[in-house]
């Protein structure tokens, strides 16, 4: 190991103690997408103070930050920060420690300023993962034009390089009927709920003719007025999931179709949501993988058994799918315990999600500065990236 990277490793473990004060200060204020102006300032005013130079509300998002340092020459590399939380179960994926790996890995780079390559180094503060597609609006807001790479890490129960992520598109329906007196006229009305419910057995009866690694899953989000009504209003939301693109949407079409079969049967009118930001499936980026993984080595990070059936997704498949990004999984938590679940919220804070969080602050900051070093990497990178389809 140089000199320099040693230097780097000691200024991530030098700022330990300041790290998970803030970790756990955004972890007990949980923000949901598009509201994290706290987490975002305190983002903000850490690197501020660590040498960056700190925009907010890049790419037309409030809670969005982007900190640079370095010179306009050579590459630049990004490091994604999460801080958004989900609703009720709050820091319950962690991102508390995504944001503070992402933070902690520039503030390192820059303690070390004066030895770094030419280049610059953009820790870049996405917003609203977990609903709303916030990198899809920094991408639309161009924040990644001019991005030569890009790299964060996800907090889970164990260490693995890439977990393959599917591409998402949500849909809405709703159904409207006609009210009856549910005893006295039922004749007369007409059931928004029958068609509702229809849609979620033909759902069901779809899933066994789908690829198991797709997924479809929905909840009803108006189910009708009173038990003594015909509902004339129902309405539904799904989520249809699927490795690639193109399968993705062709299982939207057949979901859809689903709810205009179940409206047609119970004669009811049908409205459909336009999809919101698409999440995009991860492409892989082989050169950044394998030196994230020379550089885990060096950081005390053991990749753990892969895992391929247990599948989300995230907007960091759209970044992706515009440059070589890569979102490495670190062990946070112990084995077995679930992201998006209470116990995962608590564990978020605990010694474990520390020590996970310092690991890759550090092997993002090495693998960051190795692209700097060796700018021939990222143009091998960027190769990879134009010649793979995914
Ligand atoms: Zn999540
Ligand atoms: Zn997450």
């Amino acid at each position: 190991m140089s000199t320099v990277k040693d230097a780097i490793a000691q200024a991530v473990e030098g700022m330990g103690d300041e790290l998970d004060a803030l970790s756990r200060r955004i972890h007990d204020h949980p923000e949901l997408g598009y509201q994290e102006v706290q987490a975002c300032a305190w983002l903000s005013e850490f690197l501020t103070h660590k040498g960056f130079k700190v925009e907010t509300g890049v790419g037309g998002v409030a809670t969005a930050f982007r900190a640079t340092i370095g010179s306009g020459a050579g590459p630049t590399i990004a490091i994604l920060c999460e801080y958004d939380a989900l609703p009720v179960i709050g820091h319950a994926c962690g991102h508390n420690v995504i944001a503070t790996a992402g933070a902690g890995a520039g503030a390192a780079l820059a303690a070390v300023q004066a030895e770094l390559p030419a280049g610059r180094i953009q820790v870049i503060g996405t917003p609203a993962e977990e609903r709303g597609g916030g990198k899809v609006e920094l991408i639309k807001g161009g924040v990644f034009q001019h991005v030569d790479c890009a790299m964060m890490i996800h907090g889970f129960d164990r260490t693995i390089l890439h977990q393959d992520l599917l591409g998402i598109v949500s849909v809405t329906f709703e159904y409207t009927g006609k009210a009856a007196h549910a005893s006295v006229d039922p004749w007369v009305g007409v059931n928004a709920l029958d068609a509702c419910i229809q849609t979620f057995n033909a759902i069901s009866m779809l899933r066994q003719q789908m690829r198991p690694e797709c997924r479809i899953h929905g909840i009803i989000t108006n189910g009708g007025a009173a038990p003594n009504i015909i509902p004339e209003y129902a309405a539904s939301t799904f989520l249809v999931r699927a490795p690639r693109i193109d399968t993705m949407w062709e299982l939207h079409r057949r979901v859809v179709a689903c709810a205009e079969g179940a409206a047609k049967a119970a004669g009811v009118r049908l409205k459909m949501s336009q999809p919101e930001n698409v999440y995009e499936p991860l492409r892989r980026s082989r050169v950044m993988l394998d030196l994230f993984a020379a550089n885990m080595k060096t950081t005390g990070l053991v990749e753990d058994p892969p895992i391929p059936d247990r599948l989300g997704s995230s907007d960091v498949g759209n970044v992706s799918q515009v440059i070589p990004a890569i979102q490495p999984m670190i062990a946070i938590a112990p084995t077995g315990t679930a992201i998006h679940t209470r116990e995962f919220a608590e564990a978020a804070v605990k010694p474990l999600a520390r020590a996970g969080m310092l690991a890759a602050a550090k092997t993002m900051a090495l693998t960051t500065f190795d692209l700097l070093a060796e700018p021939h990497r990222v143009e091998a990178a960027k190769k990879e990236f134009a010649q793979r389809a995914s």
